[in-house]
């Protein structure tokens, strides 16, 4: 009960705005919860974005290692990247459980054909989970594990050496200066041959993919991703 309580403060604090209706009371009340649902993203490669498939096309496989993703909201639409923003930068919980209700709405059509995928989520900087007080990307591995019947592990961590260049704003790194912010988590006793790396938000994907080279790196076969929306 303790977020309720938080919550409860907050709302008398900083009164909150539905992103749908924009009534006063919840970041998204309960009749546009029921009702809201969001029109699916055309599968496309993650990365250059050709139509088609969700998985990595043939021409990106040459320089990515991920090898596909699955994405469940479209983030272009206001009231996703709302919802979102309120989650990842203002630590709005409350969110959560719609969040939730969205993925298990649609579950079966995000289905992976995911047969030995081990879920685990792509490392946050411990300071960043340290202001933010939670970790979204862990958060959504428990929900697709459970959801799927997967098993949900941590299979890697942020580096310890990580290079100055990794340090950079998200949006001035460029496209691999990541390598080496990764690494396997020390004292992980077996290597899945599969793995499905979740996210919040796809970007660029050079995160994402600096994890699933790393994971490749120490003999995992197949890596895809999982996240909520793609930037
Ligand atoms: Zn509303
Ligand atoms: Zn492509």
């Amino acid at each position: 009960m303790e977020g309720g309580f938080r919550n409860m403060a907050l709302n008398a604090l900083f009164p909150r705005f539905c992103l749908s209706c924009k009534r006063e009371g919840q970041i998204f009340c309960f009749g546009c919860m029921e009702n809201w649902v969001a029109r699916p993203e055309s599968a496309t490669c993650p990365f250059c974005e050709e139509k088609g498939s969700n998985r990595t096309c043939v021409k990106c496989r040459e320089s990515n290692f991920l090898d596909g993703l699955v994405s469940y909201l479209p983030y272009g639409n206001p009231i996703v990247r709302g919802a979102i923003g309120s989650w990842k930068y203002d630590g709005d919980r409350s969110i959560e459980s719609t969040l939730q209700q969205w993925l298990m709405r649609d579950s079966d059509r995000l289905r992976p054909n995911m047969e030995e995928f081990v879920v685990s989520p792509v490392p946050v900087h411990a300071s960043r989970k340290r202001m933010r007080g939670f970790d979204q990307a862990s958060i959504l591995s428990n929900w697709v594990a459970e959801m799927y019947s997967m098993p949900v592990e941590t299979l890697i961590v942020r580096s310890k050496k990580t290079k100055p260049q990794a340090q950079k704003q998200h949006d001035q790194r460029e496209v691999g200066s990541l390598d080496g912010i990764f690494e396997i988590r020390p004292g992980l006793v077996e290597i899945p041959r599969r793995v499905l790396l979740c996210d919040d938000v796809f970007t660029s994907g050079a995160t994402m993919d600096a994890a699933a080279r790393c994971l490749k790196e120490a003999g995992v076969e197949e890596v895809w991703g999982f996240v909520i929306g793609r930037g």
